[in-house]
């Protein structure tokens, strides 16, 4: 268990679920947080994070730092998604087995589930079909994390646990429109839209893909939860267990942003997968659920964008 003065490293703390678990641990009570930006800790060299475990021996890890993004870019970037993914987690949960890391959190992601797999998305579905082929590159590396950690844990005895998450969304989202999901790219071109007095907002895909969204506080908080309560080799899903199309999505952030427009849907970009919901009853039958109802967790969002947009300009 992570005492109130454990040393936590968590990696990828400037970003969407790393920065949503430095609050939780924080709001928690947790004195001993460290944290590295890109700049000062290259995460893909084998050197310096071995350097770094070894001087600073971190007792509890959150593995949140990876190369992410939407569906265009992890259809275009394939090499460096699945690259540079493989040398974060490669490096990091071999540091944390040599330098004897207490605990370890790898954060996976739906899109390691078979396209075709059967909804909702239980985790035992992992590894029974092909994948969504935009996303390839990206869930294979995610995949071989689950299973680094299971493979430490079977044959060292370690503590390594993974969490598969939903779509996520909140502050410190990436907001660029050529590599960001969904959920932040619909947010900034609504505002934008609305802003500028623009008569139409264009929505990639046809509109029927079924995703489902959780903010990223609900994602902390269900991380530390598990890190407190679960040991073992089964890996959990985290997400709400609803699910929306793309155009209700795209109609509820019209709603909130107030832009009066249409929606036009951009046929010639990729749907992806119809639909990734999460089965979530393995993670609720610890007792955990989620708390912030979709509109909410979107007016939230669409607040942090519109205090923060000067940095996305
Ligand atoms: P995915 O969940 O891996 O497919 O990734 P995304 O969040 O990027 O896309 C989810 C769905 O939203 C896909 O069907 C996209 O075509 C659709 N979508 C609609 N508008 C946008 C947009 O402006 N940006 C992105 N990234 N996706 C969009």
């Amino acid at each position: 268990m992570m005492k109130p003065d454990s040393k936590i490293f968590v990696a990828g703390h400037r970003g969407l679920v790393g920065s949503a678990i430095v609050r939780k641990l924080q709001s928690s009570g947790f004195t001993t947080i460290l944290t590295k930006t890109r700049a000062e800790l290259d995460l893909t060299s084998y050197s310096d994070v071995m350097a770094f475990f070894s001087t600073e021996k971190p007792e509890f890890v959150f593995l949140a730092a990876a190369k992410v993004g939407g569906i265009q870019a992890n259809n275009i970037y394939r090499a460096d998604f699945l690259l540079e993914n493989l040398k974060i987690q490669n490096n990091v949960i071999e540091a944390a087995w040599k330098h004897q890391v207490k605990k370890l959190m790898f954060l996976g992601s739906s899109c390691i589930y078979p396209k075709l797999a059967p909804q909702p998305l239980k985790e035992e579905y992992l590894l029974t079909g092909l994948l969504e082929p935009t996303n390839e590159p990206y869930a294979i590396a995610k995949i071989a994390g689950i299973k680094l950690c299971e493979s430490f844990n079977r044959q060292y005895g370690t503590d390594f646990i993974s969490v598969m998450p939903t779509n996520l969304y909140g502050p410190n989202d990436n907001f660029d429109l050529n590599s960001s999901h969904v959920m932040p790219a619909l947010i900034r071109k609504f505002v934008s839209a609305r802003e500028n007095n623009e008569s139409t907002v264009t929505v990639w895909g046809s509109g029927t893909p079924m995703r489902e969204f959780l903010y990223s506080d609900d994602m902390a908080d269900a991380c530390v939860f598990l890190m407190q309560r679960y040991s073992g080799n089964e890996f959990f899903n985290i997400g709400t267990g609803q699910d929306v199309t793309i155009r209700e999505l795209a109609e509820t952030i019209q709603k909130i942003t107030g832009f009066q427009g249409e929606l036009v849907f951009d046929k010639t970009k990729p749907d992806g997968t119809p639909r990734k919901l999460m089965d979530v009853s393995r993670l609720k039958a610890l007792g955990w659920s989620p708390s912030v109802p979709l509109e909410e967790g979107i007016r939230l969002a669409v607040n942090w964008y519109l205090q923060n947009q000067a940095r996305f300009k």
